[in-house]
């Protein structure tokens, strides 16, 4: 694989000797005098020892992504949250001066990980509307070949989706690696999730964190072909997924209905919420995931709602003046609204 990076060419994954033992005396673990009765307490079964490392391969849980995905856990590394997934991705490709490039606005943590790594970040301006091309980001990535481009899908903050016959027109006119982080894919159509077999250079970035609602756990996984898999994996640090997170993963991912069932709720919802801002003189975005974007000509709108208990999204520098809600219940979005509708009214007087 030509493109990895030099530092990273001669590494060998960590090897985690994982048979079966009677007596474990081999990675200088102390002995659980603590919580004698957690794995009881809280169900994980006989098999949960708190103190032994958890399984470095994630066995169970990819086997449950790789059901939810539809495709082999082979094909999936699993980390703390997509940014650790994002930061791995990096750290593997990119070098210090090279070129990496997303949309903007997109997820702030992209330029945050390139200025980490000394990368050259170059950010491809949006339309008016927040719409993204797709041509424009070719054309760009035609004169620079970046090593990394990242495609938020749907896009935070703007909640914009990209059709897929777009990004697989950017893959088949572009070498570079081109990560889709699709974090709030569940709210839309359109994952590549299962196109990654057919592409050299397609990774794919999913998290439980949104419509999984299960952020405190920090669980996202990547999926990618395996040769861009195992390269990765040499990249990734043993034993990065800590047990309990294993173990509630897997058993979360098992529960299709329920996620299902949340996933058409928080639509709804949006749909809702959405009507409702469109009745206040905001300018509001069609969205794609659980949030909605919106501008509004009242200033700092994010604070005035703070005073009310209502924390909401703001944006600074170009985007003064826009927001970003989470679309929540039906009883927050009320709530919302009647906030919202006080302010503009004392605007107004
Ligand atoms: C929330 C979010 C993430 C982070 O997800 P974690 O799995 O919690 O790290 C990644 N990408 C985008 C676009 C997000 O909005």
């Amino acid at each position: 694989m030509q493109k990895v990076k030099e530092s990273v060419k001669g590494l060998k994954a960590y090897n985690a000797n994982q048979v079966p033992f009677r007596i474990k005396l081999d990675a200088n673990e102390g002995k659980n005098i603590l919580f004698k009765d957690i794995s009881e307490g809280l169900s994980f079964g006989e098999d949960f020892n708190i103190n032994f490392y958890p399984d470095n391969d994630a066995v169970l849980l990819r086997k449950e992504m790789g059901g939810y995905i539809g495709i082999s856990p082979s094909n999936i590394i699993a980390g703390n949250g997509s940014s650790e997934m994002i930061e791995l991705v990096i750290k593997t490709f990119v070098d210090k001066d090279e070129a990496m490039m997303s949309f903007v606005p997109s997820f702030s943590m992209y330029s945050v990980f390139s200025s980490i790594y000394s990368a050259d970040f170059i950010g491809v301006e949006s339309n008016e509307d927040f719409s993204l091309d797709m041509d424009l980001m070719i054309k760009k990535a035609g004169e620079i070949n970046p090593k990394l481009i990242l495609i938020c899908n749907p896009n935070n903050p703007t909640g914009f989706l990209i059709a897929k016959k777009d990004i697989e027109k950017l893959l088949s006119e572009v070498d570079s690696i081109v990560v889709v982080d699709e974090a709030y894919m569940e709210f839309a159509e359109g994952s590549m999730a299962q196109e990654v077999l057919k592409y050299k250079n397609l990774i794919v970035l999913r998290t439980l964190s949104k419509a999984l609602g299960l952020a405190a756990i920090r669980l996202g996984y990547m999926i990618s072909n395996e040769e861009i898999i195992n390269i990765i994996n040499n990249v990734r640090s043993p034993y990065n997924l800590n047990a309990v997170t294993q173990y509630i993963g897997a058993m979360a991912l098992r529960k299709k209905d329920e996620i299902t069932g949340y996933v058409e709720e928080v639509k709804k919802e949006r749909d809702f919420l959405s009507g409702e801002l469109g009745e206040l003189p905001f300018e509001v975005y069609k969205s794609h995931a659980n949030f909605i974007f919106f501008s509004s000509g009242i200033d700092d709108l994010d604070k005035r709602l703070k005073e009310d208990g209502i924390l909401i999204r703001s944006f600074s520098g170009d985007l003064k003046g826009y927001y970003r809600v989470t679309v929540g219940s039906r009883a927050e979005n009320t709530e919302l609204i009647k906030s919202l509708k006080e302010i503009v009214k004392n605007e107004k007087s």
